[in-house]
């Protein structure tokens, strides 16, 4: 069989993936705890099902506008003006399939053969992949102080000829590091410096903890209009609304931008699926507590997994701001985290992310989007596994494992 250079320089993403493994080992009756899960276990709001529901009721679904419903735009322009202080017309905004597919169509729309996008480490694992589809070529920076916020001095420093954007994800998958707004005012500015992209990826927006507000990337650039600036923002209902499976995201940028995003989309896709984008419509239009009621319980097990992440001597962890994931380096026990991802899923059946697909060795993403006894029992099965002085015999379930690979 031919394949093609692109489809093999592309890998398969690294995270689904291991959603498969653990399913699969689930079906199996083994005792999986996941630790490597990528979205929130409370069910869509209300409000979506309802929205979605009476869609469905009709039997009336058919293909819809290649940049969404109007009623979604509307919803989206209402939701911009609320947290973003901006108002966009509708020309300004374009529903996809998921924040996946906004980024996807945004970088085929704006990328030529060779350019490059640069983005800090560590990086959501689609990133480099996503530029290579797109014929770009991705330019991951790396903090010299090995933290997770690069200067934008240290971003300056990678910008040449052929810079066509700089994506910014904050709060941060895989570290659940929030940028500071000296940061993001820096990359701003540098971006209208040099006449380049910037790609506002805020998944996670609203997912933040400590009483801090949500990064309102607009503020740093207030002279602007939308349709004279080259800022562009992601947003998607699949965090916050705990909406994975319905597959809704949208941008927010330039009119010129979204038509040529549109033009894209018409062809590969057309609108998203009728039932989701309704269920979209709900969710944003709908009773808001959900997201809260998501964030504190997500901030409280932040918390319980930093406590317990503490008692493990060697591991040094950084307080996630937002999100839900972890990014603890584990390199005084094991430098390379495929290495030990695939230990410990082996050992004890604990699902991990290594920090090699974020860029980052050594380190491996934890979320904390499970249950607290998930996170609890998970990370004491890891210490077993990893702690000299543990005993030398774990109960699974009614199952005995006793340690013989030390
Ligand atoms: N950006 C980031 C940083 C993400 O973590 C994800 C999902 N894991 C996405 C975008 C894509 O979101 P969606 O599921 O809406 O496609």
């Amino acid at each position: 069989m031919s394949l093609s250079q692109l489809a093999r320089s592309i890998s398969e993403s690294p995270t689904l993936k291991l959603n498969e493994t653990a399913a699969l080992l689930r079906d199996k009756g083994e005792p999986v705890i996941h630790l490597g899960g990528g979205e929130p276990k409370s069910k869509a709001p209300i409000d979506a099902i309802v929205s979605c529901a009476s869609l469905l009721s009709t039997g009336d679904v058919k293909y819809t506008p290649a940049d969404g419903i109007p009623a979604l735009k509307k919803a989206i322009i209402r939701y911009t003006e609320e947290h973003y202080g901006r108002q966009p017309a509708a020309e300004n905004v374009i529903a996809s399939s998921g924040a996946k597919q906004s980024i996807m169509v945004l970088l085929h729309a704006i990328l030529d053969p060779k350019e490059e996008v640069i983005f800090p480490v560590p990086y959501w694992v689609s990133y480099p992949e996503m530029v290579k589809l797109a014929g770009g070529v991705p330019v991951p920076v790396m903090a010299r102080s090995g933290g997770f916020e690069p200067t934008v001095e240290e971003i300056a420093e990678n910008i040449g000829t052929y810079t066509k954007a700089i994506v910014i994800n904050s709060p941060n998958n895989p570290s659940g590091a929030v940028y500071s707004d000296e940061f993001i005012a820096g990359v701003v500015a540098l971006c209208e410096k040099n006449n380049l992209y910037l790609i506002m990826d805020d998944t996670y927006n609203r997912l933040i903890f400590d009483n801090r507000k949500p990064t309102n990337v607009y503020q740093f650039s207030p002279a602007r209009g939308l349709d004279d600036s080259k800022l562009v923002v992601i947003n998607c209902v699949s965090k916050m609304y705990a909406m994975t499976g319905f597959r809704i995201g949208w941008t927010v940028a330039s009119k010129e931008i979204v038509r040529a995003m549109t033009n894209i989309q018409s062809q590969e896709t057309s609108g998203p699926a009728a039932p989701s984008q309704w269920a979209a419509v709900g969710a944003l239009n709908g009773v808001q507590s959900s997201i809260e009621s998501l964030r504190l319980t997500l901030e409280n097990n932040r918390n319980v997994m930093l406590k317990r992440l503490g008692g493990f001597s060697g591991v040094n962890v950084v307080k996630p701001g937002g999100t839900f994931y972890c990014f603890p380096d584990f390199s005084a026990y094991e430098k390379d985290s495929q290495k030990l991802c695939h230990l410990l899923l082996d050992k004890v059946r604990v699902v991990t992310v290594p920090g090699r697909e974020f860029g980052m060795e050594g380190h491996l993403r934890m979320s904390f989007c499970g249950t607290i006894k998930e996170i609890t029992e998970g990370i004491e099965r890891i210490k077993w596994v990893l702690d000299p002085a543990a005993p030398n015999e774990l109960y699974l379930g009614d199952r005995k494992l006793t340690r013989d690979w030390r």
